[in-house]
């Protein structure tokens, strides 16, 4: 009895599915936690192959009418679509908060803006794009290319920055003329939900994008597998990956995988020590440390080593944990309660390994409010004198937790942070641009932030290499990925 009016104060949203422009519910649900209260806060499809069967086929009946739109059509309602969301950008702002777990200032700041940018960035984009040609005069011919959309696109997506990182890949599957089938993460379902309100109300015809929630190896393995589907843009896991990519296989389909990082910061003894230490200490702990680009390795030169580490935790100890709705907290809970697990066994494995626990877990106490006692939190945790082999410098650990460890020269490092299997990013921090150069050009990943961390434009390329992924995202690679470029040879 209590429980069941429990679940009915706190179940505050049912997210049903989004098929052919009309909301669907389905036989059996999932409860979604809160992750600062470890409350039900939603409920979500529980989608299985016979609904992603349904949104295949209305996204496949759409996909006529949609792409025979010229690009002025597809960009207008778009752009429509980023006003809305932008008109309301408080609301879903708290909604991504509650669902994911992060500071609602930093939905505000981060999360909402940038879906909305995502959107005007490639409805603008896409009126600037034009195709190549060529002249044969010997054979007195023409050729010229035409890009047209690949067909219904199944869009995969993850749960640390949930409608930022699904409008990245809406946005130019739509632009470019696909209709879409997409499938967020079960952990955060609310915005994309939600942001299904605003294409109806920016005037998107029904079927041109649907949604279906559920879990990944259900509703997201029939699209994956779904023969209709000829394009798949997944961002996730390097091991969910490695299940997409077999599913996948038999049907040769375009694949854009964007995958874990273990991205390495490196601080050479001529980094501006002020700028660097406060960058570092935010590119590790931003988002609970929960963005594939977060720094989970750093290294420094040994001559600043002390200083730099005195310094580092000392500002990682002034950082905040708890209640998302207070302003001055900088960190917010964990996704679920699972992950809290793995991320705090790290910790032990460290504790196990002799290494130093400098802040955070195991050596610091959280001081929490009543109703955040359940909620998934740990205090953002500094750790060293750990071997390069530790699972705590090669595995993705995807939380508050980052280590810190010396170096001596230059040969050395770059061998050290190419030695792992991931290769999303690296952060380089030095006044001499011949050091940054050289760094840049010798470590294997697909983004160098030289004294700076995610600053994002997002004309150039982004994507991981080595088990990071495969292919690139941006203005010109997204146009690419999301379509198919055919020649004509015209002789006149
Ligand atoms: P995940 O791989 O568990 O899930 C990602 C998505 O895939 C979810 O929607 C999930 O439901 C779905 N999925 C799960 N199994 C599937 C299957 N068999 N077939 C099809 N879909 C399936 O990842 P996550 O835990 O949601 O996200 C965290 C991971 O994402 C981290 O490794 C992080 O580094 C990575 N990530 C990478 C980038 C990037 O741009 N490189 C960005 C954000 C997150």
């Amino acid at each position: 009895m209590y429980l069941a009016y429990h679940r009915e104060k706190m179940i505050l949203t049912e997210v049903k599915n989004f098929i052919n422009g009309e909301f669907v519910s389905t036989e059996s649900t999932l409860d979604s936690f809160e992750p600062s209260t470890g409350d039900v806060w939603a409920t979500i499809p529980n989608s299985d192959k016979n609904d992603v069967e349904l949104a295949v086929e209305a996204a496949q009946n759409a996909f006529l009418g949609w792409s025979s739109t010229s690009r002025q059509e597809r960009s207008n309602i778009l752009s429509k679509a980023a006003d809305i969301l932008e008109r309301r950008l408080d609301e879903f702002a708290e909604w991504e908060s509650r669902d994911q777990g992060k500071p609602v200032r930093l939905a505000k700041l981060i999360d909402i803006p940038r879906a909305v940018y995502n959107l005007r960035f490639f409805a603008s984009g896409i009126l600037h794009d034009i195709n190549s040609s060529t002249i044969l005069e010997k054979a007195n011919a023409i050729n010229y290319t035409i890009k047209q959309p690949v067909g219904v696109a199944g869009l995969i997506s993850p749960w640390n920055l949930p409608l930022y990182l699904l409008t990245f890949k809406l946005a130019p599957a739509l632009v470019t003329g696909n209709t879409v089938v997409a499938k967020p993460s079960e952990l955060t379902s609310v915005t994309a939900f939600k942001f299904c309100e605003v294409l109806n109300e920016a005037g998107l015809p029904p079927g041109v994008v649907n949604m279906v929630f559920g879990y990944g190896h259900k509703a997201g393995e029939a699209l994956v597998s779904h023969p209709c589907v000829p394009l798949i843009s997944f961002t996730g896991g390097t091991v969910t990956a490695e299940r997409v990519r077999l599913a996948s296989v038999k049907y040769c389909k375009k694949l854009s995988l964007e995958l874990g990082g273990k991205n390495a910061a490196v601080v050479f003894k001529d980094a501006n020590l002020t700028k660097c230490i406060s960058s570092t200490v935010r590119s590790s702990f931003l988002n609970q440390g929960e963005i594939c680009l977060c720094t989970s390795r750093i290294f420094v030169h040994r001559q600043i080593f002390q200083q730099f580490i005195e310094s580092f935790v000392q500002e990682t100890r002034n950082l905040k944990v708890g209640n998302p709705y207070d302003d001055n907290c900088i960190i917010g809970a964990l996704i679920s309660k699972e992950h809290l697990n793995k991320v705090k066994s790290f910790v032990t494995l460290a504790e196990k390994e002799g290494a130093s626990i400098l802040c955070g877990d195991k050596s610091d106490g959280l001081n929490l409010s009543d109703d955040k006692k359940n909620g998934y939190f740990m205090r953002p945790t500094v750790i060293t004198d750990v071997a390069d082999d530790s699972r705590l410098m090669t595995e993705e650990i995807f939380g508050p937790v980052v280590c810190v460890v010396p170096f001596d020269d230059e040969e050395e490092i770059i061998y050290r942070v190419n030695s792992v299997k991931y290769g999303l990013c690296a952060s380089v921090w030095s006044q001499d641009v011949s050091t940054i150069h050289r760094m840049a050009q010798r470590l294997q990943v697909g983004t160098v932030w030289a004294n700076c961390w995610l600053i994002r434009d997002l004309n150039v390329p982004f994507g991981g290499i080595k088990e990071s992924g495969i292919g690139r995202e941006g203005l010109k690679d997204s146009i690419h990925f999301y379509t198919e470029e055919k020649t004509v040879c015209l002789q006149l």
